[in-house]
């Protein structure tokens, strides 16, 4: 039999899913993931921790990946039994998602994976919209809580694809609120700290003693080793035992494992990164503001989110070009999304980017 129609055994919330778009477009310059334009570990390193794990490929990774959350434990300042290790943290957003359900609560535009991940699940989403500076609409958010009563609240900050940071105030309100005994309907905050590196702000860990309703997630991916899929969440040991019943078993690799930790004993050289990162991102901000017809909002991230007058055919023009951006157009109105590249990547963008105008 041929002509089964594969799509009538879908589920509905399922066969009405979109994938998430994750271009791999043959480009010269890539700038559309987000990603760090330098590998986080050197060539050296890395081989001895390949050669090391090449010998027991035979043998499942250590499943609770001791070594490296007593690494991650340290750096946080958080107790290993605090920290639960995903396949990024990808998998760490659908195992919150398949241990409380939702509704899930996220502002738009955000991380789709939040939306994706809900609706695959079949859980129920409630979106509320950035305010006209980005920041969370607090009175339409806390309204929402006391409506809805979400199992989950997802809040990425810095914000993708926006890329500020959303006012510390006002995620303390949600959290607050969200723990509030009069509601005696709490929720999960997860506060997604996967451009944190980048702010300069303060990250939210600090607040983990305090609310037991706070989770924060953190991420390998934005600083430099992207490839070992790789990331964490942090949380009270009641939380972090309830998602880990949901985690499969073996989810990080060996050879993901002994990379970071090697990695991680080097945070010298990863902060040296992020900090060209972040002085890239100043001096590209400020020469995209000076191209007419471009407007780049401020960035607490890795990228920078900017308006054009026709983002689909500026996108068109820019990977004619070979240079590969994020189109966030469907998002974000005549939007796009430039990662920050090395020195002479980000030249080569705005060069193509004025002539593609
Ligand atoms: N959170 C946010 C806000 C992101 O932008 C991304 C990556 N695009 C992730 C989480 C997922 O990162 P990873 O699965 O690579 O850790």
């Amino acid at each position: 039999m041929k002509d089964i129609n594969i799509a009538s055994l879908v589920k509905p919330n399922v066969r009405s899913l979109r994938a998430y778009q994750a271009e791999e477009v043959p480009c010269k310059v890539k700038l559309d993931a987000n990603e760090s334009p330098y590998s986080a570990i050197s060539d050296q390193r890395s081989a001895i921790s390949f050669k090391e794990n090449l010998q027991t490929l035979n043998r499942y990774p250590d499943p609770e990946a001791k070594k490296l959350r007593g690494l991650i434990a340290k750096e946080f300042r958080v107790k290993p039994e605090n920290i639960l290790h995903g396949n990024g943290s990808d998998e760490l957003i659908y195992n919150l998602i398949t241990t409380f359900g939702g509704p899930v609560l996220y502002p738009v535009p955000t991380f789709s994976m939040y939306g994706i991940i809900s609706q695959a699940l079949g859980e129920g989403k409630i979106e509320i919209p950035l305010d006209d500076k980005f920041d969370l609409d607090i009175e339409k958010l806390l309204k929402a809580i006391k409506r809805y009563r979400p199992k989950l609240i997802f809040l990425s900050s810095p914000n993708n694809p926006t890329g500020n940071s959303f006012s510390t105030d006002r995620i303390s309100k949600i959290i607050e609120s969200a723990s509030s005994p009069v509601t005696r309907h709490p929720s999960l905050v997860v506060v997604d700290e996967a451009y944190q590196a980048f702010s300069g702000k303060k990250s939210f860990l600090p607040l983990l003693k305090k609310y037991k309703n706070l989770a924060v997630l953190k991420t390998l991916s934005k600083i430099g080793l992207a490839a070992l899929r790789t990331g964490f969440l942090i949380a009270d040991a009641e939380v972090i035992n309830e998602v880990n019943k949901v985690r499969l078993p073996f989810n990080v690799n060996s050879l993901s494992q002994a990379v970071a930790i090697e990695a991680l004993k080097n945070k010298k050289q990863m902060r040296s990164y992020v900090s060209s990162i972040v002085s890239e991102r100043k001096r590209l901000v400020n020469e995209m503001r000076k191209i007419e017809g471009v407007k780049p909002y401020p960035s607490d991230a890795n990228f920078i989110l900017f308006k054009v007058a026709n983002a689909d055919a500026i996108h068109k023009g820019l990977l004619k070009r070979g240079i590969l951006v994020r189109n966030m157009n469907g998002a974000v109105k005549d939007c796009l999304r430039v990662t920050v590249g090395t020195p002479k990547e980000n030249e080569v963008f705005l060069k193509n980017l004025k002539s593609s105008l």
